[in-house]
């Protein structure tokens, strides 16, 4: 490596206090260490084949391998490394990054145990002990499958004994695990049986035993086959059980956080769309006529009441609507709070759908009639009114998103009425499609005239300080009317399609930026700039190759990219929306989950996405004082670590928030209180400026360095 990079990367390297190798990723030679790592093998220099570090030597098929696993996920090896004449203990973590446009491992060691030093010969006898250091559960067996060894994690994974585990074979394994579903694990497609038929790393799902009481552990078992001397031969395998209870537990943790609203404890937005889709799902599969109803409930000039009484009686009134919706019994199927005064009230029943409608306007009257009663809160007496829109499947809408659409459609209605009557939705409705159409012929117009521009905002590293990226952000300055902010015309551009044309115009601009950036080497290598993509240009059949096609005539490569996705484009179709997001990772590009926390709580798909950062909503951020921000952010970030990508936090206004955001562990800040989304010039002359100040604190580095 040459050049300023390997400077930076060798002084990051040396932050660590355990050894560290970045080594390339193609051939496994050395590009870089740091200087527990030079301590520790005395006769490695650049260039060094990490594969003859290690002991037994490994060799260039199984280096490819690793590699090959590294585009999913990070991987932990127990290995002993040769240091001058002795041989070490490690846990080796290897993962895969991307250094002036080269594909790097980075590995970075733990000592499995202090000072165990054995000498070469004593590597086979001595493996129990290195292994009863570990956290991961690990067993041998022999090429029939038998269990020769197991450490005491592995023991304690599966809670049976070592006796009760030595001798017995995989084949008919000598555990009772079950599956997430409950269900029971083939032996025959298990990992271990896998890595034995095929001499190939064989990962399984996530396990658990069947008797435990409380809190149950999770697990993965992988299994990585034990090369021969001989090519091709097996000397068995090793299965490794890894804990993933602590990221279950975090996962969990968010999901109870987001599926309840924090004042009144009734579902949030995320629960209700959950509860409403699996309802409709069970009409799908009825046999009978099942109907599922939604009412949006409004209550009318809320504001005033917060402002002529003080946000504690708004709250204590809150409370008490909350307590008269869940009242409804029976009626309803679940009750949810969206916003500050807009509730949700599902109901579901069968039969005929003007019966339907009838007790649907009958449970709505009854929600206004409870609604209009006095509350009292501390000697004072409140009168209220409420807007209801009904929306109900089928009929109106044939998915539960597009079912509270409509009801708020409906909502909208009733509340522009005189009188609020409740209103069920109508084809007829103000859908807002007429509101977006004109919207969306004067955006045409726009695109052709150029009135769209990208401006750029950076996002720093909260660690060094350095910009890390830049958020290309689009802006429309319209002839008349001003600026016009994208959370207004972007929904109308992806109702109509014209997203399409306007994500390529992003693209081709973002790419000519760039290419001008590097050119003038006004962006630091590893900066990268992040592009939104909406589900609707996502879901487009030439996404990838328009893409990869744009970005590939500007010479740009995939890896200074980051796509910013949203959670919605995931709940469609999670395994086609996975498929196309490996095929982009595969390609290089990186991929980070916006807006996380206000989509559809479900979190176990993460781990199975090909991630490279979660950027936790502004809204948490926004009220990071509230408890519950607090936790979700902290949860947030802890999760994002726990699956070894970055915690992005947006919207950062304040020092006091980004001192929050800083203790929790978050890597990467972006918002006002650093810089606003800035037009071209200024966003370069903003990189420009502190791309100087960095070369000037090297220079003064080496220069004291020189004295
Ligand atoms: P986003 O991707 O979450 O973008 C971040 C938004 O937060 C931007 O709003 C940005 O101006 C704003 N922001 C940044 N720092 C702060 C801060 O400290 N405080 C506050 N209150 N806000 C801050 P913007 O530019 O209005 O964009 C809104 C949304 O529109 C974006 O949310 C994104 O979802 C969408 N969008 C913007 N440009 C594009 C685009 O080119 N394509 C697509 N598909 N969507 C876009
Ligand atoms: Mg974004
Ligand atoms: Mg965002």
């Amino acid at each position: 490596m040459s050049g300023p990079p390997s400077g930076l990367v060798a002084t990051l390297l040396d932050r660590l206090d355990d050894p560290a190798w970045l080594v390339e990723a193609g051939t496994g030679s050395l590009v870089e260490a740091n200087s527990a790592a030079w301590r520790l093998c005395p006769q490695a220099t650049h260039g060094t084949n990490i594969c003859d570090l290690l002991e037994p030597r490994l060799d260039a098929e199984r280096w490819a391998q690793l590699c090959d696993q590294l585009h999913d996920e990070h991987h932990t090896i127990a290995a002993h490394l040769r240091g001058g004449d002795q041989v070490v203990g490690v846990r080796l973590t290897l993962s895969l990054h991307a250094l002036d446009g080269r594909t790097v491992v980075l590995v970075a060691g733990t000592i499995a145990r202090s000072e165990v030093v054995t000498e070469p010969d004593r590597v086979e006898t001595d493996w129990t002990v290195v292994a009863d250091t570990l956290d991961e559960g690990v067993a041998l067996l022999d090429p029939t499958g038998r269990i020769t060894s197991v450490n005491a994690a592995f023991c304690r994974f599966v809670g049976r004994s070592e006796h009760q585990l030595l001798d017995r074979t995989v084949h008919d394994p000598p555990w009772d695990l079950v599956l997430e579903d409950g269900g029971t694990p083939d032996p025959r497609t298990s990992a271990p049986v896998g890595a034995l038929r095929t001499a190939r790393t064989c990962d399984g799902p996530l396990l658990t035993p069947r008797h435990v009481k409380g809190e149950r552990p999770w697990f993965r078992m992988a299994a990585h086959p034990l090369p021969g001397d001989e090519p091709g031969a097996t000397l068995g395998a090793v299965v490794v059980l890894s804990d993933e209870t602590p990221g279950r537990r975090a996962a969990a943790e968010v999901d109870r956080l987001l599926g309840a609203d924090a004042l009144t404890g009734l579902a949030s937005r995320a629960r209700i769309v959950q509860v409403v889709g699996s309802l409709m799902q069970d009409i799908v599969g009825a046999a009978s006529a099942v109907r599922v109803g939604v009412l949006h409930v409004d209550i009318d000039d809320f504001r005033a009441i917060n402002e002529s009484f003080g946000p504690h009686v708004g709250d204590a009134i809150l409370l008490q609507v909350a307590d008269r919706l869940r009242d409804l019994g029976e009626r309803r199927v679940e009750v949810g709070r969206i916003g500050v005064d807009e509730f949700l009230v599902v109901h579901q029943a069968d039969g005929a759908s003007l019966a339907f409608d009838a007790r649907l306007r009958r449970l709505a009257e009854e929600v206004q009639r409870r609604l209009s009663e006095p509350f009292r809160v501390d000697g004072l007496t409140v009168r209220l009114t409420a807007s209801v829109g009904v929306a109900r499947s089928p009929g109106d809408a044939a998915t539960a998103d597009d079912l509270l659409v409509a009801a708020n459609r409906a909502l909208d209605a009733s509340r522009s009425a005189a009188t609020h009557p409740v209103e069920f939705h109508r084809a007829d409705h103000g859908t807002g499609a007429g509101r977006g159409l004109a919207v969306d012929q004067e955006l045409r117009a726009a695109i052709a005239q150029r009135d769209l521009d990208v401006h750029y905002q950076p996002l720093f590293d909260l660690r060094t300080g350095g910009i890390a990226a830049a958020e290309a952000l689009l802006r429309w300055h319209h002839p008349l009317r001003g600026p016009v902010p994208p959370s207004v015309f972007i929904p109308a551009a992806e109702s109509s399609g014209s997203i399409v044309a306007i994500g390529d115009l992003v693209l081709t601009t973002v790419a000519a930026d760039l290419r001008s950036w590097i050119d003038r080497s006004i962006l630091a290598p590893e900066v990268r700039v992040a592009v939104n993509v909406s589900a609707t240009e996502f879901e487009h059949p030439q996404y990838v190759e328009r893409l990869s096609r744009v970005l590939a005539e500007a010479g740009i490569p995939p890896q200074r990219v980051e796509l910013e996705i949203t959670e919605s484009l995931l709940v469609q179709d999670l395994r086609s929306a996975a498929r196309r997001l490996a095929e982009l990772d595969e390609l290089g590009f990186l991929i980070a989950l916006d807006d996380f926390g206000t989509g559809y709580s479900s979190l176990s798909y993460l781990h199975s996405l090909p991630l490279h950062a979660l950027k936790i909503d502004r809204q948490f951020v926004s009220d990071l004082r509230d408890g519950r921000s607090g936790t979700i952010t902290r949860t947030i970030v802890s999760m994002a670590h726990h699956l070894g990508i970055l915690a992005v936090a947006e919207g950062v206004e304040t020092e006091a928030q980004r001192d929050v955001l800083a203790q929790a562990g978050c890597d990467i800040v972006q918002g006002f209180l650093y810089a606003p989304p800035l037009p071209m010039a200024a966003f370069e002359r903003l990189a420009h400026d502190q791309a100087r100040s960095r070369d000037r604190a090297g220079q003064l580095r080496v220069a004291a360095d020189a004295r």
